[in-house]
């Protein structure tokens, strides 16, 4: 199947672009229309009917496709297929008071190899480009629409927080992570602010002092997972082209020219990343910066083992002593919460590339 160039999540310039010679307002409504969330050009009904059939024959609203929801109490895990039918993974997480936190994919699979995530087992297939994270985020909002009720579905701001911590390793596919950024914070669009928006990296220097230079000015999450390099250097093998003394050299920099507090994320593998050495060292890399750890108890994925043995849940006691020896220290810690294992959308657990 032929398929038509799609328009949303493009920058309103582009659309105009696409659209010339005719006048430049009739991108603007199509913009407008896209930031409201219509799902055909039938319903933009600013625009003469002719037209909008005009437009349909040229051009489609979105590139890909919701292929299915799956739902439990707290997440409602979209899978979204592609135009090349290349499946990807979106999540909408509520934390039962009626905060909805939209979680992106930015690359269909993920080079990372990180060994306690599904989503690197699969191996990498491509990068997204710009519309289609952006399009995760609209196919989510109408979902949330759903969930909250019809009378939401023109707010705008639904969802509160954007994650971007899906499938994937957003900063080795920073162009396009940039371009969706751009089209989720346009003053004249969707309007988010970039302080809602938190862009989680396994730890790339390059993006992380490109970043630092060039904004934009999310919020950044590092998944450090743990600072003792050689067991690091083990569990995300990234790390040894990208050193933690590099990477903290980044977020330093990234902290000076005005980005805010750092979140380190730390998934906790029972018996593996779980002892005393592992909090220290997390500390360790902590001084200088503003920082708030993040504990993920690790999401059971299936076949995934490291130095030969199935990788385990830490239990209560390992996850307490963790955290108290990092609060011992002077370190914010927070937990997260194990939101959307009902439906394998849970950190770690994404992954559906081909069916
Ligand atoms: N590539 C990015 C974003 C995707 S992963 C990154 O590495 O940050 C989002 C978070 O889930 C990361 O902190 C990652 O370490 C964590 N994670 C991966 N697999 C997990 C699992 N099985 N259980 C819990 N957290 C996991």
């Amino acid at each position: 199947m032929e398929h038509l160039p799609s328009l949303a999540g493009l920058p309103l310039q582009e659309i105009e672009t696409l659209l010339s010679p005719l006048p430049r307002f009739r991108a603007s409504q199509i913009y407008k229309w896209i930031v409201r969330g219509v799902s055909d050009f039938s319903q933009m009904t600013d625009i003469p009917h002719s037209l909008r059939q005009e437009f349909a024959s040229r051009f489609s609203l979105y590139s890909s496709v919701i292929d299915s929801f799956h739902e439990d109490r707290q997440a409602k895990k979209a899978v979204i297929k592609l135009k090349d039918g290349l499946k990807i993974e979106a999540v909408l997480l509520n934390d039962g008071k009626k905060r909805l936190t939209a979680c992106l994919s930015t690359q269909a699979g993920c080079p990372a190899d990180c060994v306690f995530c599904k989503t690197g087992s699969l191996g990498f297939a491509r990068d997204l480009c710009a519309e289609e994270i952006a399009e995760q985020f609209l196919f989510l909002r109408n979902a949330a629409a759903d969930t909250l009720g019809d009378e939401h579905i023109r707010d705008n701001h639904i969802i509160e927080n954007i994650v971007v911590m899906g499938m994937g390793e957003p900063l080795l596919n920073l162009a396009q992570l940039r371009m969706a950024a751009a089209f989720f914070t346009d003053p004249d669009g969707m309007n988010f602010s970039k302080r809602r928006i938190t862009v989680s990296t396994c730890g790339i220097c390059g993006g992380l002092f490109d970043i630092a230079e060039n904004g934009p000015f999310i919020r950044l999450a590092l998944s450090l997972t743990t600072a003792d390099e050689p067991l690091r250097q083990k569990l995300m093998p990234i790390t040894a082209a990208n050193p933690l003394k590099k990477v903290k050299e980044a977020l330093a920099l990234f902290q000076k020219k005005g980005g805010g507090r750092v979140t380190l994320e730390a998934v906790l593998l029972g018996g593996v990343n779980t002892r005393g050495k592992d909090a220290l060292s997390i500390a360790e890399f902590a001084k200088g910066l503003d920082t708030v750890v993040n504990i993920i108890p690790w999401n059971p994925a299936d076949g995934l083992e490291f130095e030969g043995k199935p990788l385990r849940e830490p239990d209560r006691e390992e996850i307490e002593k963790f955290i108290g020896l990092l609060e011992s220290k002077g370190l914010k810690v927070t937990k997260r919460l194990r939101k959307g294992r009902g439906v394998n959308g849970a950190c770690g657990q994404l992954g559906c590339l081909r069916s």
